[in-house]
Formats: structure tokens, sequence, C-alpha cells
């Protein structure tokens, strides 16, 4: 058994243990970062990124059907072998090389092997080989973990080797069927990309799809992809699943559902079962519960980042989080200021109320701050702005049949945006406007000076202010 000795010891090197320790460094601090299995994290190797590139060509080769001209000069279909390529090639084939070299250049030391808290800031790192490392931070440990899969208890899934995001997004084949559980964002992305590589999807939900967000977005999404192929059934729950060379799925309306494969995405668990949280009197297998600058409540020296703290599951909210984890970790070993007042550059405000998040389903869904529901559910006095994406010249010259919508809630005391959703081709990248306008708190007034370009989709802007009103 070895024993070492660092400023901060983060457990976890996906996206936001990587930055929380870059942070740390760049405050002057000693850090080491412990890793189980690839340095990236689920973020590159099984989710944002293999996710999306499957994804992405079908969505190309959509965009180039919808304008003549182009739609002439597409004559063949979507190349299953050359997007798997694509896919492995955004993987690093799994091989996480390129991301070592990164920490080395950050002046991150890297142990691998399963981290355990065993005491007052003390981490044992078990190796594949057995070998046992004691390491010691002298300020604090941060818990980056993330999240996996979450299997239901339904009878027969767990013996039926069912997939899950890690499966679905790294698999070297097509299957000629895959079942789907789960209407979330993982389910209907994976549906939008399995139908267009050739599998005969059902996807199958509990209630509508994309539940959280406004309910147009999950209808939008649902009429695609039925147009897709996509068998969607949703109100119905499964109730057994059995393996007979192919699954079959036995439903609550009393269907059944017969696929090469079943893809399990209903949600996620923490992966803080195996951490030694009880060595410092937390629950194995919870969420970790944070403040604002991440510090896990009631353990002084424990920080918690990322997907593991259960405020907002997404690569880049994480990344936010670990930023300011990271700073603030640097500050109090410093005795330097603390600057954790709302919105300060110690906490993480926007996990509250501005949380931007793509869908990259057919057609995309990108969403900021409140829904309707949302809104309306905590008592804010709003008003809701409608308006079809189809209307505004710059979807006219983008496609030949362009689809889309967008819905502004605005907070009618203080007259400012606090929720925006947009569901349409390529909508991800007008998502940060309405990010900023959320975030920022610009008046209404101040709005009408941000005069979108034209002829382009952001033209909505201009719509909702004309149907808000000076
Ligand atoms: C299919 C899919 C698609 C997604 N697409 C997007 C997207 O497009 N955009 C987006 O923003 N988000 C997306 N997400 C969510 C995103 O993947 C997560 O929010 C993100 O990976 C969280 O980062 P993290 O660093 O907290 O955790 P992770 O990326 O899960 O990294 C945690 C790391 O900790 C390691 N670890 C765990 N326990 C230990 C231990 N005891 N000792 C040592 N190491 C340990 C793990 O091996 C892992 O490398 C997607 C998720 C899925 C499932």
């Amino acid at each position: 058994m070895s024993a070492q000795e660092y400023d901060v010891i983060v457990i976890g090197a996906g996206p936001v243990g990587e930055n929380l320790a870059d942070r740390a460094v760049r405050g002057g601090l000693s850090v080491v970062i412990v890793e189980s299995e690839l340095v990236g994290g689920e973020c590159s190797y099984w989710a944002c990124m293999p996710s999306k590139a499957l994804l992405r060509g079908a969505a190309a080769l959509r965009a180039a059907r919808d304008v003549a001209g182009a739609r002439e000069a597409v004559t063949g279909s979507l190349d299953v072998a050359a997007t798997l390529k694509r896919r492995d090639d955004m993987t690093h084939e799994w091989n996480d090389s390129s991301q070592v070299e990164w920490l080395q250049n950050a002046d991150i030391a890297l142990v691998r092997g399963h981290g355990r808290i065993t005491g007052q800031r003390e981490v044992t790192v078990r190796g594949a080989d057995e070998s046992s490392t004691v390491i010691r931070a002298r300020h604090a440990v941060a818990v980056c973990t993330g999240s996996a899969a979450l299997l239901p208890d339904i009878p027969g899934l767990a013996d039926a080797a069912p997939w899950t995001s890690r499966e679905a997004t790294s698999a070297q084949e097509v299957p000629s069927s895959l079942a789907i559980l789960g209407g979330g964002v993982v389910g209907s992305e994976m549906a939008t990309a399995y139908a267009a590589l050739g599998s005969t999807v059902t996807l199958i939900a509990r209630s509508g799809l994309l539940g959280s967000m406004e309910p147009f977005a999950g209808e939008a999404v649902a009429k695609a992809l039925a147009e897709a192929g996509v068998d969607v059934r949703t109100g119905v729950d499964v109730e057994r699943v059995t393996r007979e060379g192919e699954v079959v799925l036995t439903l609550s309306d009393g269907g059944e559902v017969r696929a090469a494969e079943v893809l399990v995405a209903i949600g996620r668990t923490p992966r803080t079962h195996d951490l030694g949280l009880d060595a410092v009197g937390l629950e194995p297998g919870a969420w970790l519960d944070v403040d604002d600058t991440m510090r896990v409540r009631g353990v002084d020296w424990l920080y918690a980042a990322g997907d593991v703290n259960h405020r907002a599951l997404l690569t880049h909210q994480g990344k936010y989080q670990a930023r300011a984890a990271g700073d603030v970790i640097a500050a109090r070993a410093n005795g330097a200021d603390v600057d954790d007042a709302p919105w300060g550059r110690h906490v993480a405000t926007a996990d509250h109320s501005a949380v931007p998040q793509v869908t990259f389903t057919d057609p995309e869904v990108a969403s900021v701050g409140h829904t309707e529901a949302s809104a309306r559910a905590a008592g804010i006095d709003i008003r809701v702005l409608d308006y079809d994406l189809s209307w505004v010249a710059g979807a006219s010259t983008y496609a030949d049949h362009y689809a889309g919508q967008a819905r502004a809630i605005v907070d009618e005391q203080r007259r400012v945006l606090i929720g925006a959703t947009f569901v349409g081709p390529e909508v991800a990248e007008l998502l940060h406007s309405a990010t900023i306008a959320v975030v920022g708190e610009v008046p209404i007034e101040r709005l009408w000076h941000a005069v979108p370009s034209y002829p382009t989709v952001s033209e909505v802007w201009l719509r909702w202010l004309e149907a808000y009103g000076r």
C-alpha cells in the first residue's frame, strides 16, 4: 500500500471532474483525479458525443432533402457503416489517451482505479491489479462520479440482457428491431437515431414524450417519429419481459412487443453506491445534497458536482458547477474572499432558474428556464407568447417545408423573460440568445433594441415582442 498527499482529490474524471480539477490547479492547488474507467467520462464515450454522432448524419440528410436543388443531389440513403465509423472516431475508439495528455498538460495527477472515501479527507483507490493507494487531501475531496442508467424492477428484465444508453451509443451493429422503454430525452433521441439507421423501433412511454418540457415539444417529436415509422406507444407500462431469442415485452394494455433488443432509458441513478459515503455519515446510493457552492451539506471538506448532485443532469451545467466549485475550493484554501451571493463567481445560481437543454431529435427541441406549467406551479404571474416558426422569413429560406413552434414565458411583474422553448430544425443554435435574456434578466423594453438579422429564424424574437406590445 502506498500513500500520497494533495490539496484536492477529485473522484471521477468525467467532464465535470476534469473541469473542477483544472480550476483548482489554476487557483494554485495541487490536485489528483481518480478514475475507474475512461478519462473523459460518460459524456465522451457513452452519452453526449456518440449519441450526437449517431444523429447528425440523418439530420444533415433531412435538411438537404428539404431544399429544392439540394434535394435532387441526394440520390442515396444514410450510409450506416460510415455513420458508425464517424461515431467511433468521435469516441477515439473508446481510447482516452488524448484526455490523459490533457490532464498532464493541465498539471493534474491521475490515479487509475476505484476511489472510496475511507476517512476524513481520505480516499483509498483500488487498482485493477488489486493494488491499494491511500490519498489524503489537505483541503477538499470532490465527488464527480456521475450517474448510471436506472434499471426498473420489471419481472424478467434483468435476465433479458437489456441495453442501456451505453450499449445504444456504442453498438457496432444496428439491430433489426429495437424496443425502447422511456420517452425522455435519451429514449426519444435513440428512437430518432435507430429509426434513421434502419431499425424497426417501438418507443414505449408511461406518459407523453419529453414530459418535463412544453407539451407541444413532445407532441411534435412523437408525430415526426411516427412519420419516420416508429411505433410510439404512450400511456403504457411494461409488465414483464422475456427473452426467447428476441425480447418479448408484455404491456399493461395487454399488448405485446417483440424486438431483437430492448433499450432501457427511464432515468438515472447516482454512482454513489460503493463510494464509502457511510464513512462520513452519508447514505450510500443517494444523490448528494449540496449548497450553491457545491459543498455537501454537513461535511465541510466534501464537494459534489455534476450529475451526482442531481441539480441538472447535463454536461454543460455540470461544468458550470465545476468552475464554481474549483474556484471556491481554491478561495477557501487560500483564505481569499468567497463570492457566494446569488450570481456570484462561486455559486451555480443558474441551476435554479436558467438551465438550457437541447434535445437532438427531429425536430430539435431547445429550452431554457420555465415552461408555462412550471411557472404557474411556482405561482409566478406570467404571460405566454406563442409563435409558429414557419411564419418568419428565415424559415422559408432555410427549408421548403419548415415546421416549428416557439414559446416565451414572460414574468409580468418584472417584465423579463423567464423561459423559452423552440421546436424546429436546428433550433439548438437559437437557444443561447434566450439563455442570455433569462440570465441577464433583460427588460422587455431593452429587448426591442436587440434587432434580429433578416432573414433568420431569430426574427421570432421580434414577433414575440410585437405580440407582447410596448
Ligand atoms: C445517452 C445520453 C446522451 C446525453 N447527451 C447529452 C448531451 O447531448 N448534452 C448534455 O449536456 N448532456 C448529455 N447527457 C448527460 C451527460 O452525459 C452527463 O450530464 C455528464 O456526463 C455528467 O458528467 P459527470 O462528469 O458528472 O459524470 P460522468 O460523465 O458520468 O463521469 C463520471 C466519471 O466518474 C467515474 N467514476 C465513478 N465512480 C467512480 C469511483 N468510485 N472511482 C473512480 N472513478 C469513478 C466514472 O467512471 C466516470 O468516468 C447525456 C446522457 C446520456 C445517457
